[in-house]
């Protein structure tokens, strides 16, 4: 149950869950409108913006479906932000030489100058969280991980390339040394809950549901989650 401090009415205060809710909320408007100023200095939409954010970190490009379900958006609305990108020259496509049906698109050169631009828009956010102590930070990191998951599991967020589903991930098999618990098998080598990833390029998902849920048990029943 919620404790409350003498004088703060739990009647006439919204619950804990959607007072948090409700700055996430804010959060993601002030991001929002700092990406449409961000966009539109370089002369693209916000979704066009994440299309160059997401080819930046895809070494190998990608393809037009995998854009679409990384962007969460209809594979004709992922279609019009690269045409539109590629009519400015900044992305360009490749076509399999196996079987020319298959295509995947790239930055070009420009396409990367606007990605370090566009790698800058959430500094603002990256300034505030900077004011928060580090281990702070790291318990928001996992409890932003936490949501993530779940978000991703009830079909809300399309796949996300976090350490905790991935193949490589060995949580909380070196206990001793709490700061770097846990074990990249494809680095091959030990890190923390500090260094937890969203977005690796190498992340290997995790497909067998039962083998995903042993994962995060692992994870979550660590020394770090306390
Ligand atoms: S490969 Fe990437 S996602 Fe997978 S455990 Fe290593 S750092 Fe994390």
């Amino acid at each position: 149950m919620e404790s409350h401090a003498p004088g703060i009415d739990p009647v006439t205060q919204p619950p804990l869950d959607d007072r948090v809710g409700d700055g996430l909320a804010r959060l993601a408007d002030a991001l929002r409108s700092q990406s449409w100023k961000g966009a539109s200095k370089n002369g693209l939409t916000p979704t066009q913006g994440r299309v160059v954010a997401l080819l930046q970190n895809a070494r190998e490009g990608l393809r037009l479906p995998a854009l679409a379900s990384a962007l969460g958006v209809t594979a004709a609305t992922a279609s019009d932000a690269v045409g539109a990108l590629r009519r400015k020259g900044l992305v360009e496509k490749h076509v399999d030489e196996a079987d020319r049906r298959v295509a995947s698109f790239e930055l070009t050169d420009a396409g990367r100058m606007i990605a370090l631009d566009v790698a800058l828009w959430p500094a603002f956010l990256t300034e505030a969280i900077d004011t928060l102590p580090s281990t702070e930070q790291e318990s928001l990191l996992v409890s932003l991980i936490k949501i993530l998951r779940h978000l991703q599991r009830a079909g809300e967020l399309p796949p996300q390339r976090m350490c905790v589903s991935c193949t490589y991930f060995q949580p909380n098999v070196r206990p001793e040394d709490r700061r770097n618990s846990h074990v990249c098998a494809f680095l091959g080598t030990p890190f923390g809950n500090q260094h937890l990833r969203l977005d690796c390029a190498d992340q290997n998902p995790v497909t067998d549901d039962r083998e995903a849920s042993e994962l995060w048990q692992q994870f979550i029943g660590g020394p770090l989650e306390k």
